[in-house]
């Protein structure tokens, strides 16, 4: 049989056999056998409410109802994109930002690294144009975000990437303060995810962030947080940089803001870039998406957010990592894994280099868990909706799974 027509994404183009996944409630999904899943990876990083809100799916039916769509570029706007940005923008760790949106996280990262240079290039610095980004860093597939990586595998045959990226490796401050004293006068942002993702799970070694805080303002960079995944209650906070107590200059953020329910991403305008893209009255802001603004992708994102506060979805974050956690350090113990490294309710476990961790996780997708392979470890980023009971299946999977 040949493939059919779907091209699936970061899979092998002659992959046949792909499970079709039917409905969804709460933490659990299931197949078109019947099989029920935990979905301890809320899908791809991003349902943090859960499956089957009634909330989010009135909100998206009545706004349908009323205008599924319209764009927003001048001179038009629409009430769910103006609440939505209300909202973000009083959540956000920030004085008095404003936001952009887009319908991803490569969007919102192709978009941030674009506004840095650009405030620069209106404070009249046009030179600043460089980039500084981590190893391990994944930020989206579109050539900006791709270039900014720090996944080598990623990059491989897509030809040139855009100039000006200068990755480092992850947690060194010796080696961001060195591209610094070389290219200070140049850069333009320094972007990173509070918590590396897709990349392993890496926390940010402790001093980490907050030195490059410091080197951006030493050298007038701005500072770019990636929050795609760890925005919007992953950590236990609304935002990366209030977790750890970091203010950046640019926050980006998809995923969670909607659970996905219907996509949307942007990007948190703190005040330095605001300034500089409000200083000149004339000037006008050639950047945007068809869908920025989309008035039912916004309308799926208030209800979320709404669902996140009314729920205290963002509080319980912090306990669903207080269990992974414990329950990941005690196969450790148990030497079942190598490692046990996380933060909020967003959790790895590592094993040993060389580790088959795509038959740990199909070994887990047989006995009902959805976990994520990332080369030698296992994530877990499960729905902030998740039980303790299914927490405690989740880690009994992935011991049951080593053996
Ligand atoms: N940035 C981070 C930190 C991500 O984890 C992702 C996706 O996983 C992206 C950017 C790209 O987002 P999208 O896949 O919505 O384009």
């Amino acid at each position: 049989m040949a493939p059919r027509s779907f091209l699936h994404p970061y899979a092998k183009p002659v992959k046949e056999d792909f499970i079709t996944v039917v409905r969804g409630e709460g933490s659990t999904i299931y197949d078109s056998s019947g099989k029920a899943y935990i979905d301890a990876m809320a899908s791809l990083w991003y349902c943090q409410v859960g499956h089957g809100r009634a909330e989010i799916i009135d909100a998206v039916t009545t706004q349908m109802r009323a205008l599924a769509t319209y764009n927003t570029f001048d001179p038009w706007t629409n009430e769910p994109a103006e609440q939505v940005a209300e909202a973000i923008a009083q959540r956000a760790p920030m004085e008095d930002p404003r936001v952009f949106l887009t319908s991803s996280g490569s969007e919102a990262v192709d978009s941030a690294i674009k506004l840095a240079r650009l405030a620069h290039h209106l404070g009249g610095r046009p030179e600043k144009e460089v980039i500084v980004s981590r190893e391990h860093g994944y930020h989206g597939v579109t050539y900006g975000g791709l270039s900014a990586q720090g996944i080598p595998a990623n990059q491989d045959g897509y030809g040139s990437l855009v100039p000006g990226v200068i990755n480092t490796p992850s947690q060194d401050l010796e080696a961001v303060a060195s591209v610094f004293a070389d290219h200070g006068s140049t850069i333009a942002a320094v972007i990173a995810e509070p918590v590396q993702g897709a990349g392993g799970v890496h926390p940010p070694a402790p001093g980490y962030l907050e030195e490059l805080r410091r080197l951006c303002d030493e050298h007038g960079a701005f500072l770019i947080f990636d929050d795609v995944i760890c925005g919007f209650g992953r950590l236990g906070s609304w935002f990366g940089g209030e977790h750890y107590g970091v203010r950046p200059d640019l926050i980006t953020f998809a995923k969670g803001v909607s659970s996905g329910y219907i996509p949307l991403g942007g990007v948190i305008v703190g005040p330095d870039v605001r300034a500089r893209l409000e200083s000149d009255p004339e000037y006008f802001l050639r950047h945007g998406h068809t869908y920025s603004g989309h008035p039912t992708a916004c309308a799926a994102a208030v209800a979320n957010i709404g669902v996140l506060e009314a729920d205290g979805l963002v509080e319980r974050a912090k306990q669903i990592g207080v269990l992974l956690g414990d329950g990941l350090r005690s196969l450790v113990a148990d030497g079942m894994i190598a490692e046990a490294r996380g933060e909020g309710a967003l959790w790895a476990a590592g094993f040993e280099p060389g580790t088959d961790t795509y038959a740990i996780r199909d070994a887990m997708l047989a006995q009902g868990v959805v976990a994520r392979p990332l080369t030698d470890a296992i994530a877990f980023c499960p729905p902030l909706v998740i039980t303790d009971e299914e927490v405690a299946r989740c880690v009994d999977s992935l011991a049951e799974a080593t053996k």
